[in-house]
């Protein structure tokens, strides 16, 4: 990125395209999403699924909230982006542990600086050092003082016709094993609470002005959910949180002209690269993205990730 020059869309006071995929998660193992161990066990369990109540048929259902789903992309594009080499080195965006913190412009902490040249009220060069300073994943999942360009819908049960409905969950027994001594718990127990496998739920994020190589890091995890390799929830290790995403649709508004007939994703800066993709239909000024159409833009979409990490990363 060429010094003092932020691009366009690290900005959020433009609009240049905005990106939606919504689909299904279906659930192919049990699938926990929790908080942890319950204060106030049931009879039932200890450790209860996350639930929400729905006021109008007082119907309380579990749910994965958009949070949980932000965190499991956000490690996961952690990982994929060190294991490419991807300078500056991503941060895992954690309170201690994120650019604003770790890394130094000048000798000054770069949220100390960033902050510093907002109160001057010099906000271009407080987005341009932040462009310039920031990890590739900061500007995707957002940083303190940043606000991310992904956002994460709370997943909700439904049925084949899209209604909230309740799933079936259950509770599994097992042994507490203390992790460092692999030793028994002084023969505690645990009582889990999951959905059963084959449950239905709601899919949608949305993605402000992100170039095509971003898109491409998130193509490439929905690729490792649905491939297995990434698991959602918790228990993973034992078997728990495969998931498979259904009838994907990615509906895109651009804010600029594109060239081309094709329409698609056209590039965003110097490192990008286009995606042109012909789109299934046009529906209230959104390119809309169904079936093969929206496999083959996410697809296209990886490509470009890997492209720019052979040609920026360490390989
Ligand atoms: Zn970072």
């Amino acid at each position: 990125m060429s010094a003092g020059v932020a691009h366009n869309w690290v900005y959020h006071s433009v609009m240049i395209r905005h990106v939606k995929l919504e689909g299904r998660i279906r659930t192919l193992e049990p699938l926990r999403v929790g908080m942890g161990r319950s204060e106030q066990p049931s009879a039932v369990t200890d450790m209860p699924v996350i639930r929400i109540k729905e006021l109008s048929r007082g119907l309380e259902v579990p749910y994965i909230p958009g949070s949980s789903l932000k965190g499991l992309f956000r490690s996961a594009a952690q990982s994929l982006a060190r294991a490419a080499g991807v300078r500056p080195e991503p941060c895992s965006g954690l309170s201690k542990d994120n650019c604003m913190v770790l890394k130094r412009v000048d000798g000054e902490q770069l949220g100390n600086l960033v902050d510093r040249l907002l109160r001057m009220g010099e906000f271009q060069r407080a987005i341009n050092t932040f462009a310039d300073s920031a990890c590739l994943l900061c500007k995707i999942f957002g940083s303190p003082t940043y606000k991310s360009k992904v956002s994460f819908i709370d997943s909700y049960p439904i049925d084949d016709g899209g209604q909230l409905v309740s799933v079936p969950v259950s509770v599994k027994t097992g042994i507490a094993i203390d992790r460092s001594t692999g030793a028994v718990f002084g023969g505690a127990l645990y009582r889990v609470e999951f959905v059963e496998p084959g449950a239905l739920f709601t899919l949608s994020f949305t993605i402000h002005n992100l170039p095509n190589y971003a898109l491409g890091l998130l193509s490439e995890i929905v690729e490792l959910l649905n491939e297995g390799l990434l698991r959602v929830g918790g228990f993973k290790s034992r078997g728990f949180g495969r998931v498979k995403f259904e009838k994907v649709d990615i509906k895109v508004r651009h804010h600029l002209p594109i060239s081309g007939s094709e329409e698609g994703l056209n590039a965003l800066d110097s490192y990008d690269v286009p995606v042109m993709v012909k789109r299934s239909e046009v529906c209230d000024g959104l390119l809309v993205y169904s079936g093969s159409e929206a496999e083959s833009l996410l697809k296209g979409l990886r490509e470009v990730w890997r492209r720019y990490v052979s040609s920026t990363g360490k390989s």
